[in-house]
């Protein structure tokens, strides 16, 4: 019945708006810890180094991935993503909840690996929704959206993987949902710890009958 940390993996289509509800869920829950991934993308506008993402060049990666410094990494829209294992680590061993944002592919290859985690899908609306927000965003031209929506399709269709699946018709009940996703992680009886000697006792080692 030790206290460690839960991970949350989450994934979404580019352009369902997860980067709003993840700021949103900041403010709600200061604690849980936002995995801050390493790219090969160039920062967006507004976008600030080591807080959204610690860019780095493509050498620099290819060597963090030699030397096996990523718990998954993926190539996606033709740039470098990875996780770092050791910034993961860090948080669980000291009891802290970690989110983590990734791509499918990253999702997959943790589940291959029976990785211990929360996996967390948000949904568009629709794809002409999903169109429309790209469209507004602003941040790719005509060819990037389409295909990224493209990619979109194929995410969509391995949302299966994941254990629970959002719909993003509005940010701010989409932030109330995982907050409420997150909560009930939080109470599973596997997380349990006893806060007096008198009912640990009568818990600890009936676990299994
Ligand atoms: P963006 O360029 O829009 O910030 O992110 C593009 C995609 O890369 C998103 O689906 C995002 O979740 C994913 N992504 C961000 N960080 C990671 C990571 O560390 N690993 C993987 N596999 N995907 C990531």
């Amino acid at each position: 019945m030790e206290s460690k940390g839960i991970i949350f993996i989450l994934s979404a289509p580019s352009g369902t708006g997860k980067t709003t509800v993840c700021q949103l869920l900041k403010q709600k829950l200061p604690n849980l810890k936002l995995s801050i991934s390493h790219t090969t993308r160039e920062p967006r506008e507004g976008e600030t180094k080591g807080k959204d993402y610690h860019f780095i060049s493509q050498k620099k990666f290819e060597k963090k991935i030699q030397n096996g410094e990523f718990l998954e990494w993926a190539k996606v829209f033709n740039n470098y993503y990875g996780t770092a294992s050791e910034s993961i680590s860090t948080h669980l061993n000291k009891g802290e909840d970690v989110l983590i944002e990734l791509d499918v592919q990253g999702a997959q290859s943790l589940r291959k690996i029976n990785y211990k985690a929360v996996f967390i899908f948000i949904m568009p609306p629709s794809l002409k929704e999903l169109e429309v927000r790209l469209n507004k965003r602003g941040t790719e031209n005509a060819n990037k959206i389409q295909y990224r929506l493209e990619e979109s399709k194929k995410e969509i269709q391995q949302s299966i993987l994941y254990d629970y699946i959002l719909t993003n018709i509005d940010v701010e009940k989409t932030a109330d949902n995982l907050e409420i996703i997150i909560a009930g992680e939080q109470f599973r009886k596997e997380r349990y710890q006893p806060s007096s000697p008198d009912i640990k006792a009568l818990i600890v080692g009936r676990e299994n009958n």
